[in-house]
């Protein structure tokens, strides 16, 4: 058998969507791009939608949308994918990078709060593997100390904390790869409340410019094609009963599998389960479980091998190599994930939950 750990689902209805689009004529920051922001933020409840060439542009928007810049720190998680320290350094800011809970693998708010300095200009917690940081925490630190509240939701589409999603409480970038809960083949969104901003993101997605050939500040181009929509619009609809999938796929295996730490949801929080991330035992080596589950065709993967702070390119520059942070760097050495994605089908499950118990 040969699983693989994620398997993005291009239907009929997508390839018509595309082909439209081609006949239409208007190929991008078109029709189908406003539809596709207007149905992705009213279905997470935010006010405004901006569409991006990508989850890494959508990111860097919202800094350059707060005017974050040379001399400001951003609060974030070293337990992330790259981007989310990038997009800080693309625009000349200080990434902070503060440990996490170990339990849920999100950003600590308690970490968090102990890293502002006077230069802190924003918190970005990262919703990791589909679940929602502590937003409630975060909002109230922010509030207290006057901080912008940003969001990472790359992968965690339709996440929510009670009734409440994510990207409603801070601005936020999602992503839309080919391996995200949805996909647009290269895509990304901004969400967020507040109309200014919004302003902004419209106007640096696409050349600084409001009014056409009248630039009033620098942008750049971030936009989004109309295939890319056209292919979200169709996603967009099917994402519920993806979640479902995927929930139904992680319950079997909360239940199920016994030798290794299952992921542990915060009280009120649904994870979307990007990623189904499990613990091996302190024991256990976690390198040679991952290579004996490879070699039986499971595609397990480590996300992530090495916390960003330890990355060539920030041991490089000033500040960083006396950076410890405890959680993180123990979760690097201690998880993999499995495949969770929607069409896993029964047989595959079991014969992952088998390999599994049977690996460590
Ligand atoms: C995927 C991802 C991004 C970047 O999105 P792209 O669309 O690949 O540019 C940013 N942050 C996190 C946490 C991600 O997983």
């Amino acid at each position: 058998m040969q699983i693989p750990i994620a398997k993005p689902f291009i239907g009929e209805e997508e390839k018509q969507a595309v082909v439209s689009v081609l006949s239409s004529g208007q190929l991008s920051q078109g029709p189908k791009v406003a539809e596709f922001e207007q149905a992705f933020a009213a279905r997470h409840g935010a006010k405004h939608g901006v569409a991006t060439s990508n989850g890494t542009t959508a990111l860097m928007a919202a800094m350059m949308a707060h005017g974050i810049g040379p001399g400001d720190e951003v609060i974030i998680p070293s337990f992330s994918f790259f981007a989310t320290a990038s997009c800080v350094l693309s625009v000349g800011a200080r990434p902070v990078f503060a440990d996490i809970n170990p339990d849920t693998f999100n950003l600590s708010p308690e970490a968090a709060e102990a890293a502002i300095t006077p230069r802190t200009k924003a918190i970005m917690p990262v919703h990791l593997y589909g679940q929602a940081a502590d937003m409630p925490a975060f909002e109230a630190i922010c509030r207290k100390h006057g901080l912008i509240l940003m969001e990472d939701a790359a992968q965690a589409h339709l996440s929510q904390i009670g009734d409440r999603y994510v990207g409603t409480w801070g601005t936020t970038g999602f992503s839309f790869y080919p391996t995200k809960n949805m996909t647009t083949t290269e895509g990304g969104m901004v969400l967020t409340n507040d109309d200014d901003t919004a302003q902004r993101l419209r106007m640096i997605r696409a050349q600084g410019m409001n009014v056409r050939y009248y630039h009033e500040i620098v942008g750049y181009n971030f936009r989004m094609t109309d295939m890319a929509a056209a292919i979200g619009l169709v996603q967009l609809g099917r994402l519920d009963g993806w979640t479902q999938a995927r929930r139904n796929n992680a319950q079997a295996y909360n239940t199920r599998l016994t030798s290794v730490k299952t992921p542990v949801v915060q009280s009120g929080h649904n994870h979307v389960y990007h990623q189904y991330t499990v613990r091996v035992p302190d024991d256990a080596d976690r390198d040679a479980v991952v290579k004996r589950l490879n070699e039986r065709g499971i595609g397990v993967r480590v996300y992530y091998p090495l916390p960003i702070h330890q990355q060539p390119v920030f041991q490089a520059m000033d500040g960083y190599k006396d950076v410890h942070l405890p959680e993180t760097e123990k979760a690097t050495r201690q998880v993999f994930s499995l495949p969770v994605y929607p069409t896993l089908t029964e047989e595959e499950l079991d014969y992952v939950v088998q390999e599994v118990n049977a690996a460590c």
